[in-house]
């Protein structure tokens, strides 16, 4: 049983949110067998969500269970503009990312050179304890593409990734959120999905529970590289994942 429930109809607002559109997604979705489906826009694109094409698409497509969600970039002080627009349609899920370490965008392709000029293991230090405080404030049912911050491949030096998100995966267990398992690192520099295998393996010790998104941009990504996470979450021992409806969970298996 697929899921993806990282999926951008609107990718970085270059595409309207029509029913033909968003059609394509789902065409997408049936060919790689994915049967729970969420919308997730970026939240600067609210006002563009459309729950009347989702109404007639879950009609038109009733082997797929559709879902509404966003991604929410966290930013200390968003806070109460987050709770504000979380309310603004029926969401089943709220995921909470963090793509900027005190202004910088890290993540794009523009910022990148901005590594060079920086301690890494700074950096690592930094974006988890921003993603830290995203937890903490209790806003998001999931956290996206945990460990973004390799995208380009920069890794820490002076300790493994773990001594960075082994306390931070204490808290998203006792918060009782979710994880999301990201492939779009796998097209990405890194090459490796969002998070790697060791942290993977890490939650499933500590029985941490995991939602599966691609973040396509583009119809044709749709589920891409989704097999290969459910071949990786199995053989770390997971048996299920997490599905959201109107931000309550429950466990269906893998
Ligand atoms: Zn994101
Ligand atoms: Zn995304």
């Amino acid at each position: 049983m697929l899921q993806d429930y990282h999926v951008h109809a609107l990718a970085h607002g270059e595409y309207e949110y029509t029913y033909d559109w968003l059609k394509k997604f789902l065409i997408t979705a049936r060919k790689r067998q994915i049967q729970e489906l969420g919308f997730a826009e970026h939240d600067e694109f609210l006002s563009r969500i459309d729950t009347s094409i989702l109404k007639r698409l879950q009609e038109e497509f009733p082997d797929i269970t559709l879902r509404l969600g966003l991604e929410v970039d966290y930013i200390p002080g968003r806070e109460d503009y987050i709770r504000q627009i979380s309310q603004s349609y029926d969401f089943d899920y709220i995921i909470g990312s963090v793509h900027f370490i005190d202004g910088w965008g890290f993540d794009h392709p523009d910022l990148r050179h901005l590594f060079e000029e920086k301690d890494i293991d700074q950096v690592y230090s930094r974006y988890f304890e921003l993603v830290q405080m995203a937890v903490k404030t209790g806003l998001f049912d999931i956290i996206g593409h945990l460990d973004l911050i390799k995208i380009w491949g920069h890794r820490p030096r002076r300790h493994n990734v773990l001594f960075y998100v082994e306390s931070l995966l204490n808290s998203i267990k006792a918060a009782g959120m979710l994880i999301e398992i990201n492939s779009a690192g796998l097209r990405k520099p890194v090459g490796e999905m969002y998070p790697q295998q060791e942290i993977i393996e890490l939650m499933a010790s500590k029985q941490i529970a995991v939602t599966l998104g691609s973040d396509a941009h583009h119809p044709r990504q749709v589920g891409e590289g989704l097999q290969e996470v459910r071949g990786v979450l199995i053989n770390a021992g997971f048996t299920h994942r997490a599905s959201l409806q109107q931000r309550q969970m429950e466990m269906l298996p893998l």
